[in-house]
């Protein structure tokens, strides 16, 4: 099982795509994850990348192809599927990919703008795991702190207004001709989250019936 999840930032992605790695037994592979990943630890690729995520652009496709070719194929459990999360953003990406490893299917997430300002302005991510916690409706037991290890929680700098309005920008212009690219190729399957407010397990449910109803799971 091999899939990519598209949504736009704030939509709650990477809490399903974490979610449903555990319920299907495979892992996520987030793009943006690994270049925060690489900020922090101030390596070269970290250095090269830091200025294209503090002002919300994409990285050039020739940098995040290679992470990805060498994320996959250093993965010793690959073959038993991932979801890709926030890859592929251009076309030449979705390209790259395809002749590294075949997907089976679309997952786009569809929400409102207002639902992605709540969302995104009471995002609060842990300093030492990465969890993702939201402060209305994923709310860590301590304040500021991460439940899973006691991490300091901190909001992320892309997550500041001026720079979620050109990730949405971004976002909109880069999909469209990516659905319009996949539309012939795999199945695309569309999940409406219309509201703030509806708990994580209710969206992933949602995308495990449409995966089944797909044929893709059991
Ligand atoms: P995300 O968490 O997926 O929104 O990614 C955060 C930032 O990392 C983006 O705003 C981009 O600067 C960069 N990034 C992540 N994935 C990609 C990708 N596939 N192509 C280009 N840039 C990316």
């Amino acid at each position: 099982m091999r899939f990519i999840i598209f949504g736009p930032p704030g939509a709650g992605k990477g809490t399903y795509a974490s979610r449903l790695a555990r319920e299907l037994k495979i892992v996520v592979i987030s793009t943006g994850d690994i270049f925060r990943d690489e900020v922090k630890r101030n390596t070269d690729l970290g250095r090269k990348v830091a200025e294209f995520l503090n002002r919300g652009e994409l990285v050039p496709d020739e940098i995040v192809i290679d992470v990805l070719v060498k994320k996959i194929q250093g993965m010793p459990n690959s073959k038993h599927g991932f979801i890709l999360d926030g890859y592929p953003r251009t076309i030449e990406q979705a390209k790259a990919l395809e002749k590294i490893a075949k997907s089976d299917a679309i997952v786009r997430l569809i929400v409102p703008e207002w639902v992605i300002v709540e969302r995104l302005s009471n995002r609060r991510v842990c300093k030492k795991c990465g969890a993702i916690y939201n402060l209305k409706y994923l709310k860590p037991k301590k304040p500021s702190i991460c439940d899973k290890c006691e991490g300091e929680l901190f909001q992320r700098e892309d997550d500041k207004p001026e720079v979620i309005r050109e990730r949405l920008k971004v976002y909109e212009a880069q999909t469209r001709p990516l659905i319009e690219y996949y539309k012939d190729k795999l199945p695309i399957l569309t999940i409406e989250c219309n509201s703030p407010d509806i708990p994580p397990e209710v969206i992933v449910e949602k995308i495990l019936q449409e995966l089944r109803k797909a044929n893709l799971i059991d």
